[in-house]
Parts: structure tokens; C-alpha cells; sequence
């Protein structure tokens, strides 16, 4: 067909719109389809950038995956600043990651001594050599590391900069839900609708919850600490990312579930270990309070690649925990394997094929809501 895209992408969360952008870049004719960009995971995320606070035992693949998507991260934010004039708040400081208790710092320091000897930057700090680094810390608090390469952006201004920067390149937005792949007339179809992509595929994308609260600094002011803070406090996990603008996100919880509502139960346990770590916090102004939809898998890791008896249909979703951190390596390469036909051997280990699809399987109607 004369007006045939060469490029359907499915979806229009960060994943998606940058898929899109790198493709459009690259002279391809694209359309992304989403009913509501931007309404996924992402306006939910924190936008930590952390393969080494994330380096979880086992998970080399994936980690690998992380660090060099994370270490892209400097050129593709400038570039998308360059582009469209956007702020991403990609910050640089780092992130200290602490203890409470002695309990709580004995079970983060197995993990730091996990991720050391992969060889991640892990750097243990006393108590006062990180109330220099943050004096706004509270008193009580035993240790900590700093995983100095671990920063972070802003995914309320990062997906807005990226459907700009994918429609300037040229791409083209259709506000709809696809129900059905065999509905979408494209060369190739790239599926990166995040929780969404289980229905129209048949992979083993599963939401799991996660409650957030959103806070904000008195006085209009930034906030009053600089690195984000990943913290166990009585045996609670959480963490404490500082926005320029104000804004403080205190997350998350992770939960086998599929509703979206927010819980008295959950935001009062995550501002409790928020408090514990950083007293001032209790002099915030409260302003949110959300849950999202992660895409899971069953190993955690995303699944990136051709779909096992669809010709022409590729998969990128099951990002999971790590969407946000993982955009730019996940459209430079899918976007290579979309014009060459070649797939990076980067991507090997992520292939759809590793979840055994039967191919055959019918394709379900997806009744979007
Ligand atoms: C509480 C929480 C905290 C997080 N913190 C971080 C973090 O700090 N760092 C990090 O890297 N990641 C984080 N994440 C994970 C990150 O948000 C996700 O991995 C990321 O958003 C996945 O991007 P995506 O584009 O694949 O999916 P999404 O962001 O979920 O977007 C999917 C898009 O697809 C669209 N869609 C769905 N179905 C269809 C359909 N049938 N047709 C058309 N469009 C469709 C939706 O409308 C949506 O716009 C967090 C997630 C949560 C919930």
C-alpha cells in the first residue's frame, strides 16, 4: 500500500515514543498508537537510573543490560534537551544508600558486598562521612554506601520530551488502542504497550503494583537533600528521590496485584521509614498519592526482540522495575533490529523465545478500558 508506515509502534510510554524517535530518525515512515500516551508506568515512576542499587544476586544479564543503558544515559538526555528544548531532570548526584538499624544495615550489606564483587562503584560510608554528604539525614542512622553512578530523571518531563522529539522526527500519533495486532497495517509492528503487551502477544507480561507518595518542600524551595536516598528502615525498603522543582518521590511498594488504589496502609508505612530516614520530611506538604502498573516477568528481565510465529512482529516490554533506566538502549537497539533486520547480540539474552510462546496460540480481543 502506497501509504503504508514502515513502522507501527504500539504504545506510547518511554519506551514506545523513543522506539519511535530513534526509528523516525533514521528516515523510517512511523505511527505510534496509544489512546493515552504517557498514562502507563511511567506517571507513576521515580526515574531512578540504577544499575547498581538494582544489581540484584543472580541477575547478571539484566544488570549488564542496566549499566549500558545507564551509562547512555548523559548523551541521550542532552541530545532530547537539545531537541526539544526540554529539562529532563536528569541529575548526577548519586545515591546514597543507608541503614537504620544495625539489622537493617547488616541486610544492606550483604547486597552491597554482592554488588562489589561484580564490580559495580559501591562505596561504604560512616555515619559522619554521610552526614557530610547529607546533613538533612537523620541521627539514627547507622551506615550507608554511595553508588555514585546511579542518577536519575524526571519521567513526567522525560515522555512529553520524547513525543516531541519522535514528532518532530517525524512520526505521527494516533490516539487509539490497538485490539488486535492483525488490525495494525505496518511493515513491522513494534509492540511496546508496557502491561498491555500480554493481551495482543501472549508473553508473560504481569502488572505488579507499586504505591508511590509525592511531597513537596515547603516554602516553594528545593528540597532540602541532593542525592536520592535508598534506604531500609526497620526492615522496610524505601526510597526518596529529590526533584529540583521541590517535588520528593517516597516509594514503592511491590505488589502481586491488579488494582490501582491507594491504600492507608501502604502511605503510612513508606512516609514511617521516609520520616524515620529524614525528619524534615514530616514538614512537607503531601500533594499525591498513586499507584502504577509495572510490566513484570518472570525473570525480571524485559523481553526485547522477534515474537516466535508473528513474521514482522517485534516485542519490547516487561521492563519492569527498570523502564525508565533502560529507554535508550532499548531503542537504539530495537530500532537497529527494525532497519537492519539484525539483532545486536546484546539482545540475545532478552528474546521473546526464551518464554516458549506457543506460536500458534490465538490472538485474544483486547476490550481496552
Ligand atoms: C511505582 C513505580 C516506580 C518505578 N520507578 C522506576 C524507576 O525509578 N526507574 C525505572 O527505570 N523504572 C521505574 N519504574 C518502571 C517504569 O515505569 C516502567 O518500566 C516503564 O514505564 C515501562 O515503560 P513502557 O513504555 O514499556 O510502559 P508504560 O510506561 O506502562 O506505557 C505503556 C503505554 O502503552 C499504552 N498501551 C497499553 N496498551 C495499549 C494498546 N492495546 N494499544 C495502544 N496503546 C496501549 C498505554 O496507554 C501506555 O501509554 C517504576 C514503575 C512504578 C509503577
Amino acid at each position: 500500500m502506497l501509504n503504508r508506515p514502515d513502522v507501527a509502534v504500539v504504545g506510547a510510554g518511554p519506551v514506545g515514543l523513543a522506539i519511535a524517535w530513534r526509528c523516525a530518525q533514521r528516515g523510517l515512515r512511523v505511527v505510534v498508537h496509544d489512546p493515552a500516551p504517557g498514562s502507563g508506568a511511567s506517571h507513576v515512576a521515580a526515574g531512578m537510573l540504577a544499575p547498581v542499587a538494582e544489581a540484584y544476586f543472580g541477575e547478571h544479564e539484566l544488570t549488564a543490560l542496566l549499566s549500558a543503558s545507564a551509562a547512555r544515559w548523559p548523551a541521550f538526555a542532552a541530545e532530547l534537551t537539545a531537541t526539544t528544548g526540554v529539562d529532563v531532570g536528569y541529575r548526577t548526584e548519586g545515591t546514597l544508600m543507608v541503614g537504620l538499624t544495625a539489622d537493617d544495615l547488616a541486610e544492606a550489606r550483604r547486597l552491597w558486598a554482592y554488588q562489589q564483587g561484580i564490580g559495580l562503584p559501591v562505596t561504604p560510608l560512616r555515619p559522619s562521612a554521610l552526614r557530610e554528604r547529607e546533613p538533612a539525614l537523620a541521627t539514627r542512622v547507622r551506615g550507608g554506601a554511595l553508588a555514585a553512578t546511579d542518577h536519575q530523571v524526571d519521567p513526567r518531563r522525560l515522555v512529553p520530551a520524547l513525543r516531541t522529539a519522535a514528532e518532530r522526527a517525524g512520526a505521527t500519533l494516533l490516539p487509539a488502542a490497538v485490539r488486535r495486532l492483525s488490525d495494525v497495517d505496518a511493515r513491522v509492528t513494534v509492540v511496546a504497550a508496557g502491561c498491555g503487551a500480554a493481551v495482543l502477544t501472549g508473553l508473560p507480561v504481569r502488572p505488579v503494583k507499586g504505591q508511590v507518595v509525592r511531597l513537596r518542600a515547603p516554602g516553594g524551595g528545593a528540597p532540602g537533600f541532593r542525592h536520592v536516598i535508598r534506604g531500609y528502615a526497620d526492615g522496610e525498603h524505601v526510597y526518596l528521590v529529590p526533584r529540583r522543582d521541590g517535588e520528593v518521590v517516597v516509594g514503592a511498594t511491590v505488589e502481586e496485584r491488579t488494582d490501582t488504589d491507594v491504600s492507608a496502609g501502604a502511605v503510612l508505612r513508606l512516609l514511617r521509614a521516609a520520616v524515620d530516614l529524614l525528619p524534615e520530611l514530616a514538614e512537607y506538604d503531601l500533594v499525591e498519592t498513586l499507584a502504577g502498573l509495572r510490566p513484570g516477568t518472570p525473570d525480571n528481565a524485559p523481553i526485547l526482540g522477534p515474537l516466535p510465529g508473528r513474521p514482522g512482529v517485534l516485542a519490547a516490554t516487561g521492563h519492569h522495575r527498570h523502564g525508565i533506566v533502560l529507554t535508550p538502549i532499548t531503542a537504539d537497539l530495537m530500532a537497529g533490529l527494525v532497519a537492519t533486520g539484525a539483532t545486536d547480540p546484546l539482545l540475545a539474552p532478552f528474546a521473546p523465545a526464551r518464554f516458549g510462546r506457543d506460536p500458534s496460540a490465538p490472538e485474544e480481543e483486547h476490550t481496552w478500558n
